[in-house]
């Protein structure tokens, strides 16, 4: 058995679609500890803590990839459930925690809450749960406070909105600049190496080899 395998054995994790823009919540875990977190609570709640009671793991912290309501409407909530301590993103989204409640009511959703998280993230800094370990890429043009998890060991990472299967995340919304999202993708996502597989914000995930070669934004194509 090699490392890699070794190290892929220590991980499990279920995605739980949540809000109107399916949005793939992800609950992870570590194996040897049961000790999990979720990603990207977007809403509906009790859906997510039906899937942690089921999945019989022990959540210690909430993770945010960026501050788009889809992906933090309900992480103030969820934290106040479990009583543990919401990381990221990086504090250049702040100004869109500080307006969950208005953007909430533009897509009709409701019962979110501005708020701040227990820790910001920077490029470099390093999060884990149990014995699973993430190295922090702060990676701006979705949102300009957009982080990706990246676990070197088990060859994954959890990308949001930066990057999807076949296309890459929007940048017509307020701080998002495309230029700048291109040259996140390009300068710190394609040389973490074709076999690193990933899950993104929508959508079924790839690898970033598969991305690399086909993914129209990335060949030139668009
Ligand atoms: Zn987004
Ligand atoms: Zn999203």
């Amino acid at each position: 058995m090699t490392q890699e395998t070794e190290a892929k054995a220590k991980a499990g994790a279920v995605i739980i679609p949540v809000t109107p823009f399916e949005q793939n919540c992800m609950l992870l875990w570590c194996e040897a500890t049961k000790k999990a977190v979720v990603i990207d609570p977007g809403g509906d709640v009790p859906k997510i803590q039906d899937a942690i009671k089921q999945s019989n793991v022990n959540v210690e912290k909430i993770w945010l990839t960026h501050g788009h309501i889809d992906h933090v409407g309900g992480a103030a909530e969820l934290r106040d459930a479990l009583k543990v301590p919401i990381e990221g993103p990086h504090i250049a989204d702040k100004f869109l925690l500080d307006n969950v409640v208005t953007s909430g009511a533009r897509f009709g959703m409701s019962g979110v809450r501005d708020f701040a998280p227990d820790r910001w993230l920077n490029e470099g800094d390093q999060v884990s749960i149990g014995e699973l370990s993430f190295a922090i890429l702060h990676c701006p043009g979705h949102s300009p406070g957009s982080v990706v998890f990246f676990s070197k060991a088990m060859r994954f990472a959890h990308v949001g909105d930066v990057l999807f299967n076949g296309s890459v995340g929007r940048s017509d919304i307020p701080g998002g600049d495309h230029a700048t999202l291109i040259k996140s993708i390009t300068k710190k996502l394609l040389p973490l190496g074709d076999d690193v597989g990933f899950i993104c914000g929508h959508g079924p995930g790839s690898s970033i080899g598969q991305e690399r070669m086909t993914n129209p934004f990335l060949t030139g194509a668009m």
